[in-house]
């Protein structure tokens, strides 16, 4: 039997709801339980695939080759569990099925409408591949008020009726601070849950996020006009790493409050201690090493989220704080503004679209292998490391990507454009856009006497991707003459998956995006080890 948690947001958006929703699912399974988080969005758009990373900040890519929502990302750092294509979904895409099915005449000349029809869709999703779990998580994108999150809302109304004790809801809110006044304000938490109410859900939990504590007199009064009671309103104070918040909402009595609304009072205690690991790590770290993230989207951490977080993860497991100095590759595109890479401990170029700034991640790529800077490039910067060393080490001084344009030496380029056997393979029917990108996991094989093979312990890897272009293999001989060794390649042969550069002490490039795997517990090996390298790095500079 699988009990469902819908969570809402008030008040404003950017609280962190998905946060506090894999954290509350990350202290459930630290009770024991099995459990599986979804976000339902209610933008328009049928996946954030076409999304710009400044509109929604980094798509985050499941195995199974969805582009989602990056609140998928926190679920997965948090529990560990794998999102899947069924974990989030979007009125864009609910919509899109309804208009399928009713061009094919399959509602046999009855009216399509929003209510039953959209919320069926819905909850359909929400009900789907429940998989045994315990506890099924389910986030509404939006704030309360918002016109679009209305159907969600209604749907899960409707779920909270179909399922009985076997929902529960959990409402999200702000409780500002006025500095001149000195006092905490509760009423846009009083309204946020009337607006809700009025809906037809009362919220059994209510989570406050404050910048200060939240006396119990406030708690009362939130309790008393929220119609909650007063151990369920759980304040959400502001910390100092995200990785904090299980054990905070712990100490709230977060976990206690909901198995109390399920009636379970035969649970386990929690094993918190992966997670006090963390946190002690996080907190107590033995030194510090500074990267540089050269890319396109730096004014927006949102856009990187996955890999400032897996950065974080390799600062953790060699015991060291990580400062990511973050620059617009643009700048690079000037000779002498590569001193502000003087300093770093190492350069990461991540994946990343379009011409614009790209000689700019080419200029830090020189720096990085000619002054022996660790360099970590992903997807993007893989591809750019790749035409780097075409250019100024296997004497094809032409060398470029097709994707900038037609090009004499496309040593990156669509594989189609080299081969006659057909298109790369693609997963995503989401979009026109998206039709060509290769998406979701993928083996590859490496050389067991790598680099690379060293660090992953294993010579076959699955990992994420999301790219159009490849790296041309027709190139492969003369980049291995020049140095570089193509250390991982696809099964088949045809498509290098990783590059490393036997003459540098840490030069690697991959064609996936590895940051999307790691966790605060489970580090991904690459970032474990380019930030070891950085530590070595920091010794010498
Ligand atoms: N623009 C490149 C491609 O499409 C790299 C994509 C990426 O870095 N995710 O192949």
């Amino acid at each position: 039997m699988t009990r469902f948690i819908f969570i809402t947001g008030g008040v404003v958006s950017s609280l962190g709801k998905g946060l506090a929703s894999a954290a509350l699912g990350s202290l459930l399974q630290a009770r024991g339980y099995k459990v599986r988080l979804r976000k339902l969005d209610p933008y328009l758009n049928v996946d954030p695939g076409t999304m710009s990373p400044y509109q929604h900040g980094e798509v985050y890519v499941t195995d199974d080759g969805a582009e989602t929502d990056l609140d998928l990302g926190h679920y997965e750092r948090f529990t560990g569990v794998a999102s899947r294509k069924s974990d989030n979904v979007t009125s864009g895409r609910i919509y899109q099925q309804i208009i399928t099915k009713e061009r094919r005449g399959d509602y046999l000349g009855g009216t399509v409408q929003v209510i039953p029809h959209v919320t069926d869709a819905i909850k359909e999703f929400a009900l789907a591949e429940q998989d045994d779990c315990d506890f099924i998580l389910c986030e509404v994108g939006g704030t309360i008020g918002d016109i679009e999150s209305l159907p969600f809302l209604e749907a899960i109304r409707q779920l909270g009726n179909d399922l009985g004790d076997n929902a529960i809801f959990i409402h999200l809110t702000l409780v500002p601070y006025i500095a001149s006044a000195g006092e905490l304000k509760t009423k846009p938490t009083q309204h946020s849950v009337k607006e809700l109410r009025g809906i037809g859900i009362q919220p059994h939990i209510l989570m406050c996020r404050s910048e200060h504590e939240i006396p119990a007199s406030d708690r009362r009064k939130i309790a008393l006009f929220c119609n909650v009671r007063e151990e369920a309103v759980i304040p959400a104070l502001d910390v100092a790493s995200i990785y904090e918040v299980p054990l905070r909402y712990h100490e709230q009595g977060l976990d206690t409050q909901v198995l109390k609304a399920f009636r379970i009072d035969d649970a386990p205690p929690p094993d918190l201690s992966a997670w006090q690991n963390v946190v002690k790590r996080v907190k107590e770290p033995e030194g510090e090493v500074t990267i540089a993230v050269v890319g396109k989207y730096t004014g927006l951490k949102d856009a990187y989220k996955s890999l400032q977080e897996a950065l974080v993860h390799g600062g953790i497991a060699n015991n060291v704080q990580v400062n990511i100095e973050w620059f617009d590759s643009e700048i690079f595109e000037s000779e002498d503004a590569v001193v502000h890479l003087e300093n770093v401990h190492g350069i990461l170029v991540p994946g990343g679209f379009g011409n614009r700034g790209a000689e700019g991640k080419i200029a830090a790529a020189t720096f990085a292998r000619t002054r022996l800077v660790p360099y970590f490039g992903i997807c993007f910067g893989m591809q750019l490391a790749v035409i780097e060393a075409a250019r100024n080490l296997a004497g094809v001084p032409n060398a470029s990507s097709t994707e900038f344009g037609p090009c004499p030496d496309p040593v990156v380029g669509l594989m189609t454009e080299w081969t006659h056997e057909g298109a790369t393979e693609t997963r995503s029917e989401t979009s026109d856009m998206g039709g060509t990108l290769r998406l979701g996991a993928y083996p590859a094989v490496l050389q067991g006497n790598s680099q690379v093979g060293g660090i992953y312990g294993s010579t076959s890897i699955s990992e994420r991707h999301r790219h159009r272009y490849e790296v041309n293999i027709n190139y492969k001989d003369r980049l291995e003459q020049a140095g570089l060794l193509f250390s991982g390649m696809s099964p088949d042969g045809r498509l290098p998956e990783i590059v490393e550069n036997p003459d540098h002490p840490w030069f690697i490039g991959v064609q996936f995006h590895p940051e999307l795997k790691s966790k605060p517990f489970d580090p991904h090996p690459l970032f474990v080890s380019f930030i070891r390298a950085a530590v070595e790095q920091s010794r010498l500079v």
